[in-house]
């Protein structure tokens, strides 16, 4: 089975946006306790590649366990690394750069939430705060044509995230999945396509 819930909304995000190919190299920001992992690594298959980074430790996944929770898959899964860190420090992008290397990844996903306090407004900008970090990683990371999911609280500052995100993919797309619309305001921006800095006119 899966370890969390969350894993059913990007199942969902994939059937409707077709993120995940084949041996692709994935990155998965706030990824405990791995549910994520699971579906992103079920996805890509064994010559895939998945690294999740969280605060929290990550529990090893081990598809070869018999019962329980990571019983999982049918075997052709990938191998998961973890990191652990905060995101939004400069040595933890730099461990999960060094990680990745010069290939690129295909598809970066986050699911990083702030800790909720409440307060509609902090919250709403605690999560555009830890997506436009998301959206810095991807460009930093993703190959050309590479894609981003990323969740966000919905409010006043939704709107400008997804003008700047659209401006560095061929489209961008606000998706509710089924299995996160009992709860909370969050939303999943869905970006397909990395686009290639333009080439400056002249010499
Ligand atoms: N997608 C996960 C799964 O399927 O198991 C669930 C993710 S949970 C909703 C959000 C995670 O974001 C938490 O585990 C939290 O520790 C992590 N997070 C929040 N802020 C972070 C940061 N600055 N750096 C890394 N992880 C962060």
């Amino acid at each position: 089975g899966y370890r969390s819930r969350a894993a059913y909304k990007l199942r969902q995000l994939d059937e409707t946006a077709s993120l995940f190919d084949r041996n692709d190299t994935v990155v998965d920001l706030g990824a405990a306790p791995g549910g994520w992992l699971q579906v992103a690594a079920e996805r890509v298959g064994a010559g895939g590649t998945v690294v999740g980074v969280d605060l929290q430790r990550i529990r090893d996944l081990d598809p070869d366990a018999d019962g329980g929770e990571d019983d999982w898959g049918d075997g052709d899964v990938a191998s998961v690394e973890t990191i652990r860190g905060d995101m939004t420090e400069a040595k933890t992008q730099d461990r999960l750069r060094e990680t990745i290397g010069d290939r690129g990844a295909d598809v970066v996903v986050s699911d990083m939430a702030p800790n909720m306090t409440g307060e509609y407004n902090l919250d709403h900008a605690r999560s555009v705060h830890l997506a436009r970090q998301a959206f810095e990683v991807a460009l930093d990371l993703l190959a050309p044509g590479g894609d981003l999911v990323v969740k966000v609280f919905q409010g006043q500052d939704l709107e400008a995230l997804q003008d700047d995100i659209e401006a560095e993919f061929e489209y961008v797309r606000v998706v509710s999945p089924p299995a996160s619309r009992d709860s909370s305001s969050e939303v999943y921006l869905v970006a397909k396509g990395l686009m290639t800095a333009p080439v400056e006119a002249g010499d």
